[in-house]
C-alpha cells in the first residue's frame, strides 16, 4: 500500500515514510492509493473474533510490508488494551465509550498506535527522533502517555499556561523520562506557531530529527477505524446503526467513513459540531467559508478549518451529492450542550462530557426525522476531564476514575517559557 499527497498525486510514499514525515513535503495530507475492502465472511464472523483480531485485520492492508506480522500484532494488542463498551442510554441510542484508555479520551488509540509504529521505524537509528507537539488539552496527554518509555523517541509538548484543565495538565507534566512539557506564557495559537517555526528552522533541522504527532499523521488517523468495528460487534439491533461523531478536525469521522467504505454496515453518519459550523454550512450550501475558531464548552472541537475534511472529499471523489447520502452535519450551541448534559443525567442517569453531549443531541436531531432508526454516539472523553463545565450543570461532584486519583498526588514538572520562538529553540538545542 502506498500513500499519495493530496496536493500532488505523483508523490508516493510507504506507510513508514508517511508516519515519519507526518505531512508530505508539499504540505499535502497523505491518502491511501486504494481503499481496501474486507471479505463478507469477516463481517459474518465478527461476533466471534477477538477485538485484537478485528483490529489486526482492519489495519493490516494499510501498513503493507512495512511492519512484520508479529510486530503489527504486538502493536495492535498494546494499542487497544482497554475496553470500548457500547452502553444503552435512551431506548433508541447507545453511547460508545472511548474514554477507557490511560488519558480518558479517544485520542489514546491513535497516539498509542503511532508511538509504537514510530518506535519500530526508528529502531537502530543513531540519533533519537524528537516529536514536537502543541496541545490545547487532550492531544498532549494522549501523546505523552502513548510515547512514554518508547526507546529512541523524545517528546516535547507545548501547552498554553493556565488554559488546560488541571487533570489535563497533570497528565502531560507528571511522566518525566523521555517526555518534556513546556508551559508557554501564551495561547494555544502561540504554541502552534512556535512548533511550526521549529519545523522550518534550518539550524534545528541540522541538529535534530524533528517530527510531529498531530492528528493528520496516517498512523494516528487510520487506527481510529477500530472503534466502528468494535461498536458493530456489540450492536444487536436489526437495522444498521446511525453513528454520530463529535467532530473538530474530522479525523475520527473520516476514519469511520473509511470503515464504511471497507464494508462495515452503517446506516448514516452524523458529524456533530459545536458552534464552529464550517462543515454543517458547507454541506447545506455547497460553499466553503472558513472562519476564525470560536471558543466553546466542547473545546477539543474548536476548529474553524477541519484539516481532515479534504480526505473525506477525496474518499467521495469530490462528489458532494454522494457524500450527502452518507453524511449529515449539525451545529449544536453551548446552551444546547448544557441542556443535553442535564437531560441525559436527570432523565436517563447517564453523564456525558460536553463533546459526547454534542454527539448525542445531533443524533437525536437526526432520529427525530427518521423514525424507526436507532443509533450510536461516540463518547470521546470522560466527563472528569471537563469537570469545571459538567459539575456546575449537575450540581454534584463527579467520582474520580481510578486512573486520575494517583495523578493528583504527583508533582507537575514543566519548564516555563515565553511565547517567543527563540525560547523554544534554545530549549531544543540544549537537550
Ligand atoms: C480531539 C477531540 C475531538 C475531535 O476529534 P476530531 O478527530 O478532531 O474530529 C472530539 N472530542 C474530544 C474529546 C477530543 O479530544
Amino acid at each position: 500500500m502506498l500513500y499519495y499527497s493530496l496536493n500532488n498525486p505523483a508523490t508516493r510514499v510507504t506507510f513508514k515514510e508517511a508516519t515519519i514525515q507526518g505531512q508530505a513535503p508539499d504540505k499535502g495530507l497523505y491518502f491511501p492509493e486504494k481503499i481496501p475492502t474486507l471479505p463478507k465472511e469477516f463481517f459474518k464472523n465478527l461476533s466471534s473474533l477477538s477485538r485484537e483480531e478485528i483490529a489486526y485485520q482492519v489495519i493490516r492492508p494499510f501498513t503493507g510490508d512495512t511492519l512484520p506480522e508479529e510486530e503489527l500484532r504486538r502493536i495492535v494488542r498494546e494499542t487497544i488494551a482497554f475496553d470500548f463498551p457500547l452502553v444503552p442510554v435512551t431506548p433508541d441510542t447507545w453511547s460508545l465509550e472511548l474514554f477507557h484508555g490511560p488519558t480518558l479520551a479517544f485520542k489514546d488509540v491513535g497516539a498509542r498506535f503511532m508511538s509504537r509504529c514510530l518506535g519500530y521505524f526508528v529502531r537502530g537509528n543513531n540519533r533519537p527522533v524528537t516529536v514536537l507537539v502543541a496541545t490545547s488539552g487532550d492531544t498532549g496527554g494522549a501523546v505523552a502517555s502513548g510515547f512514554y518509555g518508547v526507546e529512541g523517541v523524545n517528546v516535547v509538548i507545548l501547552y498554553p499556561s493556565g488554559k488546560v484543565s488541571s487533570v489535563q495538565e497533570l497528565q502531560l507534566t507528571t511522566l518525566g523520562k523521555n517526555i518534556s512539557a513546556l508551559e508557554v506564557d501564551g495561547s494555544f495559537d502561540d504554541c502552534q506557531r512556535m512548533v511550526k517555526d521549529a519545523f522550518v528552522d534550518p539550524t534545528l533541522q541540522q541538529k535534530l530529527f524533528l517530527t510531529s504527532a498531530n492528528s493528520i499523521n496516517v498512523a494516528r488517523w487510520l487506527p481510529q477505524q477500530f472503534y466502528y468495528f468494535f461498536a458493530y460487534q456489540q450492536w444487536a439491533a436489526q437495522s444498521a446503526p446511525i453513528i454520530s461523531v463529535p467532530s473538530g478536525n474530522f479525523g475520527n469521522i473520516c476514519a469511520g467513513l473509511m470503515a464504511w467504505a471497507a464494508g462495515l454496515p452503517v446506516g448514516h453518519f452524523i458529524a456533530a459540531c459545536n458552534a464552529n459550523d464550517t462543515i454543517p454550512l458547507f454541506l447545506a450550501t455547497g460553499e466553503f467559508k472558513s472562519k476564525v475558531a470560536r471558543p466553546t464548552l466542547s473545546n477539543a472541537m474548536d476548529v474553524a478549518n477541519p484539516s481532515n475534511f479534504v480526505r473525506i472529499l477525496e474518499l467521495f471523489n469530490k462528489q458532494l451529492p454522494e457524500l450527502k447520502k452518507v453524511l449529515t452535519s449539525y451545529s449544536i450551541t453551548d446552551d444546547e450542550t448544557v441542556a443535553t448534559i442535564k437531560k441525559l443525567y436527570t432523565q436517563y442517569n447517564y453523564l456525558p462530557d460536553p463533546h459526547g453531549a454534542v454527539g448525542y443531541l445531533a443524533l437525536e436531531r437526526y432520529l427525530d426525522t427518521h423514525p424507526g432508526e436507532k443509533g450510536i454516539f461516540l463518547e470521546t472523553a470522560h466527563p472528569i476531564k471537563f469537570y469545571d463545565t459538567v459539575e456546575p450543570v449537575i450540581g454534584e461532584k463527579i467520582a474520580l476514575p481510578p486512573s486520575v486519583a494517583p495523578l493528583l498526588g504527583k508533582k507537575k514538572q514543566s519548564q516555563k517559557i515565553t511565547a517567543r520562538y527563540e525560547d523554544l529553540k534554545d530549549f531544543l538545542l540544549s537537550k
